[in-house]
């Protein structure tokens, strides 16, 4: 029979991705998720849902009761940067205190992985691009701090009660399914693609480059955007790591290649064959000058291969989603 999976923050963006591929692959899948900003309309049918809040331990409790849950991909969390520096408690609560409720109820229920979406955020201001595995971990942000918290309670945990973990820090996360089914609906919308592409509608007049004074060949900040089917895929072979017996580890996941900001928009101006008026706007704060993963680890060790190495491939991805659903969700 399939393993079960549990995907905790499945009706999310990456998570629904992540629910698409486990079922393409044969697994069957229980979502948690408390809908705080994720989607009735991105919960895949073909899964079991369980609406309600990791940090509920009752409410997970009644959930690894009913089923039979092999591991748990880990999604669910708060993750926008400026919100966190602003209200640092909703996310040391959100992130931190959901990550402990999790290991108790799996530790009650003796489930023994678990993968973790970590994220570039934990390395804050890294001192070398591209950024390898074992570099200094040193966030700039409480989003960032939160998520390292939750790494290092996976070491002690897995120390203690033996649940073998995976975090896979993630770069840009970007792109969404070829057919547009689902895709990447925010709100507030704080990231770059989905901000262009809805220029490109018509539905703002103007994208703001956020600074053109950061030390990069163009001024602007350079990022390593990675398309979310590939992430998932990564979350299986780490899934599949871990069930042969191979030990507790974190991977950076990126394309390995870093486009400016002003390269993302002049690919999208080709890909979707609209004039996408920018302007210059004053830095945002807490953007690095540049991230770009070193996710040769991941593919060494883990066997990752990921398919979309062409920016425009993963913009058209975002496009094709844009196109047939304007309003996001709300038009599903
Ligand atoms: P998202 O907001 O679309 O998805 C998060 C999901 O978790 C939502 O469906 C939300 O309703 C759910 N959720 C949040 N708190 C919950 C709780 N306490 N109980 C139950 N459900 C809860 O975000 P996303 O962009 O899909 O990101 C998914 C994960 O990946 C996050 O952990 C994020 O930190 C991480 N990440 C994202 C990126 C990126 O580029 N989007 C990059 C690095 C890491
Ligand atoms: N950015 C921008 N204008 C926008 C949104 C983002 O110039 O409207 C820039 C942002 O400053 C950063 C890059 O685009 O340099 C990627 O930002 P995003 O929020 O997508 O991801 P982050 O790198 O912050 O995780």
């Amino acid at each position: 029979m399939a393993d079960t999976i549990m995907v905790a923050g499945g009706a999310g963006y990456i998570g629904s991705h992540m629910v698409h591929q486990l079922i393409e692959e044969g697994y069957d899948v229980v979502i948690v998720d408390n809908l705080s900003t994720g989607h009735r309309r991105a919960v895949n049918p073909k899964a079991r849902f369980y609406e309600g809040d990791t940090r509920d331990l009752d409410f997970l409790n009644q959930v690894f009761e009913r089923e039979n849950i092999q591991a748990v991909i880990h999604m669910d969390a708060f993750s926008i940067v400026p919100e966190s520096v602003k209200n640092p408690l909703k996310y040391f609560d959100n992130n931190v205190i959901g990550m402990v409720k999790l290991f108790e109820a799996m530790q009650q229920h003796a489930i023994h992985y678990l993968i973790f979406s970590s994220t570039a955020a934990t390395f804050g201001q890294p001192k070398k691009t591209p950024v390898a595995d074992s570099a200094p971990q040193e966030p700039i942000n409480p989003y960032g701090e939160s998520k390292l918290m939750m790494e290092q309670m996976m070491k002690w945990v897995d120390q203690a009660y033996g649940i073998k973990s995976v975090a896979l820090r993630y770069f840009n996360a970007a792109g969404a399914l070829e057919d547009g089914s689902i895709g990447e609906d925010h709100n507030p919308e704080t990231h770059l693609i989905p901000i262009i592409l809805r220029t490109a509608m018509g539905e703002q007049d103007t994208l703001k480059i956020y600074g053109n004074d950061y030390n990069t060949p163009d001024g602007t900040n350079v990022r390593d955007y990675v398309h979310i089917i590939d992430l998932a895929q990564a979350h299986i072979l780490a899934l599949k790591y871990l069930q042969a017996g191979n030990p507790s580890d974190a991977f950076n996941l990126g394309s390995s290649t870093g486009f400016s900001v002003q390269e993302i928009v002049a690919a999208a101006r080709e890909v979707t064959q609209k004039p996408i008026p920018a302007e210059f706007a004053p830095r945002r704060g807490g953007d690095p000058d540049t991230l770009v993963a070193d996710s040769s680890r991941a593919k060494k060790v883990l066997g990752w291969k990921p398919k979309y190495d062409n920016i425009h491939d993963i913009i058209q991805t975002a496009w094709t989603w844009k196109q047939k659903h304007p309003q996001g969700y709300q038009d599903k």
